[in-house]
């Protein structure tokens, strides 16, 4: 049985019978002879069913939401809109689908040569808890209006969400077999990956679950995409607009209680602002409301599981036994972590050099450019950073010198439909959303008339 657990109040909510290798062998035959039938359904159809899931997001949001908050500890509010994000990107793929996978012309030596993007066949997605309608639909979305059937494991703690999304594809009237959620736990992921019949595999969630998924992959030379970990660094220039960047770090570290791959885990402030940035932050940081993640009101909720809160606890712990300090919070009361700030922060540290899966953030100060610069890129992730400065010239300079896969001004990284998402370094490889992501899970032909 796999049980979903609220970890707000402790209760069970639901318990899930984990499929049998033949129940799971069964449903991978029902998804390959359905990629028979679904990659010759024209792009009006898909986008026709992909609009109705979108409508039956945001006609019961509230519903989805709900479930959510329960079974993670998501803040009421963030979880109706992670939902409607979901419907975005479903009515995205839906509008865009069709001109992303034209054909491409090029003028070559013969009578007529183009590249055509043609479905892959049965997809594998394995997922995280932490945002469990956004993670599956911005794979699901544009894997689906690629022709490509989708099977997904969730995460073992969100298995009524799993349930729901596949609910979504049902009553927008998907063909049966397009979207399956298989109940089971993360053990028989690798025969799936195994089996002939999935040709690839989508990974979002720590860089352990990764490796071992990229390696199956690897031996039996199937295409991957990895979403990782991150370090995100929040690099405020003297010149920043200081009441601006603040508010925009507290969102960045603490919206969905700091459970994010994006968030800006690492705050580099320039010494000479870095004693008043610092000030408000903590005073803004202070004021966040923490309580019952069904409350409207809250904004802080409480972590997914006790052992996340566990290890946040022992990173901040081994932090401080190196040096780095406390300025706000710093306890843990079962699920419950208090937004926490700790400065002093450098290499060598766990709250520096790893990534923290929670609402804590880490405060290193820089003398100049060249230091800044190293402090990002001497993480080993490599998913986003933002910076703050009000000069365009100076940013437009400091872009290139970043390694991460997203650089962001005067804004949190976010994702967003329009623009490609993904890591470089240990945060993954591949990229989601846009034209970009709807391409990965397709087979780039080369076609040649002579
Ligand atoms: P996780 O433990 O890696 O779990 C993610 C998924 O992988 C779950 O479905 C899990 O199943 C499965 N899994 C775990 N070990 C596996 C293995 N050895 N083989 C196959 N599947 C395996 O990560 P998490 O704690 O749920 O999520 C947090 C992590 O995800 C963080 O590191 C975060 O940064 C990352 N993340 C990245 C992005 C991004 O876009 N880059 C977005 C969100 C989150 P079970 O639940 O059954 O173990």
């Amino acid at each position: 049985m796999i049980i979903s657990k609220n970890p707000y109040t402790g209760e069970e909510i639901s318990s899930h019978h984990e499929l049998s290798d033949t129940e799971v062998e069964k449903a991978i035959k029902k998804a390959h002879s359905r990629f028979r039938s679904w990659r010759e359904t024209s792009f009006a159809e898909r986008s026709n069913l992909m609009m109705k899931a979108a409508k039956e997001l945001k006609d019961n949001s509230r519903e989805y939401a709900e479930a959510i908050t329960r079974e993670m500890g998501k803040p009421i509010t963030q979880a109706v809109a992670e939902v409607e994000k979901c419907a975005w990107v479903c009515e995205y793929y839906a509008e865009h689908a069709e001109s992303q996978l034209e054909n491409e012309k090029i003028k070559t030596d013969a009578k007529n040569s183009y590249v055509t993007y043609e479905p892959l066949g049965v997809v594998l997605a394995v997922m995280p808890w932490n945002y469990p309608f956004w993670q599956v639909f911005r794979f699901a979305a544009p894997a689906l209006m690629a022709g490509n059937i989708a099977i997904l494991k969730h995460a073992s703690n969100v298995m009524l969400s799993a349930n729901n999304i596949q609910k979504v594809f049902e009553k927008a009237g998907f063909p049966q077999d397009c979207f399956q959620n298989l109940v089971i736990g993360s053990k028989k992921v690798e025969n799936i990956i195994r089996n002939k019949k999935v040709k690839a595999v989508t990974l979002t969630g720590s860089g352990r679950a990764g490796s071992s998924v990229a390696s199956i992959a690897g031996e039996e030379i199937k295409k991957s995409v990895l979403e990782l970990g991150g370090s995100n660094a929040l690099v405020v220039f003297k010149d920043a607009n200081i009441a601006e960047s603040i508010k925009t770090c507290v969102q960045a570290r603490f919206q969905n209680t700091g459970q994010s791959c994006i968030a800006g885990k690492r705050l580099l402030l320039h010494q000479d602002i870095a004693e008043d940035f610092l000030d408000e932050f903590t005073r803004q940081v202070r004021e966040l409301k923490s309580g019952d993640p069904m409350d409207e009101e809250t904004f802080i909720g409480v972590m997914a599981k006790e052992s996340l809160a566990e290890d946040l606890e022992d990173q901040v712990k081994a932090s401080v036994k190196k040096g780095a300090k406390i300025i706000l919070g710093g306890k843990r009361d079962g699920t419950y972590f208090e937004p926490t700030i700790i400065t002093g922060a450098k290499e060598g540290m766990p709250v520096f050099d790893e990534e923290t899966f929670g609402p804590a953030i880490s405060v290193t100060e820089f003398k100049n450019e060249e230091e800044a610069v190293d402090l990002v890129n001497s993480s080993s992730f490599g998913l986003g950073v933002s910076i703050f400065t009000e000069d365009e010239d100076f940013a437009l300079k400091i872009v290139p010198r970043f390694e991460d896969g997203a650089v962001f001004v005067n804004e949190l990284v976010k994702s967003d439909p329009r623009l490609p998402f993904g890591g470089t370094k240990i945060s993954g490889y591949g990229r989601e959303l846009s034209h970009h992501g709807i391409q990965e899970f397709t087979n780039r032909k080369t076609v040649y008339f002579n």
